[in-house]
């Protein structure tokens, strides 16, 4: 068995370990591998143990591998800060799900491409739980707001949220993000907008992803775990400057 696939198979392994722990039935939760800096041939290892869901962060990195991608069945989700000028070159990719949409320029924009294709995306909003400022996603107080008025688009389909939680070995303090997203999922779904779902939660890492299935997550993004140690700093991910 290559390294990838006995990762997956650790990371699965995990994943029902943490169900138990918590109650739930391991199909509860989707693994979805987190591919940037990652080649397209170490991919396509993950994909043939037959896991479907992948995510970049850049629409670059998206662009360098979808050739190579194109013969493996698989879903791509997008999980990096997207510019509101790269929403056009997102779109050519066949991006099923944009779960990092947290501000409303960059939803309205989306939507002025769909609705001219008449076509229609999934969407995650991104909530900064962390108060890091290093990282994106609407503020949790704003969560609402921003629903109601991604809701108003009719191209885009909310269907819950997403996080990073805090880079931290404090448990205590990851395990918080983790709690601020359900509890900021409940408030969603109590205002009972048309049109809205509230049931996927996106959080928990490499680091992180056990506690927040404990928590209620439905999807885990790995990306370390399962393909080694990435040569770009994450601050090239996730910083403002770049
Ligand atoms: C890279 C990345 C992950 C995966 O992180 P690992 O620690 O490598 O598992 C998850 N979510 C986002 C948004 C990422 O950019």
């Amino acid at each position: 068995m290559n390294d990838v696939a006995q990762h997956i198979q650790e990371i699965l392994d995990r994943i029902e370990k943490a169900c138990i722990a918590s109650n739930r039935s391991k199909d509860s939760v989707r693994l979805l591998l987190a591919t940037k800096t990652v080649p397209p041939e170490r991919i396509k290892l993950a994909l043939e143990t037959g896991q479907t869901l992948i995510a970049e962060n850049k629409v670059q990195e998206l662009k360098e591998k979808y050739e190579a991608l194109q013969s493996t069945p698989h879903e791509n989700h997008f999980i990096g800060h997207l510019q509101t000028n790269k929403v056009k070159d997102i779109l050519k990719y066949e991006v099923h799900c944009v779960q990092s949409l947290d501000r409303i320029d960059l939803a309205e924009k989306l939507h002025q491409r769909l609705s001219a294709e008449g076509r229609s995306i999934d969407v995650l909003l991104q909530v900064n739980t962390s108060n890091e400022e290093s990282k994106y996603g609407v503020h949790p107080d704003q969560a609402l707001d921003l629903a109601k008025a991604v809701a108003a688009l009719p191209s885009l389909h909310i269907k819950g949220l997403m996080t990073i939680g805090l880079l931290s070995a404090d448990a205590v303090q990851v395990r918080q993000c983790f709690q601020l997203l359900k509890k900021v999922q409940q408030e969603i779904a109590a205002a009972a907008i048309p049109g809205v779902e509230m049931k996927e939660l996106s959080m928990g890492m490499s680091g992180d992803m056990d506690i927040a299935i404990e928590e209620g997550a439905t999807i885990v993004r790995v990306g370390t775990a399962i393909f080694g140690k990435r040569p770009t700093p994450d601050s090239f991910y996730w910083n403002e400057n770049n």
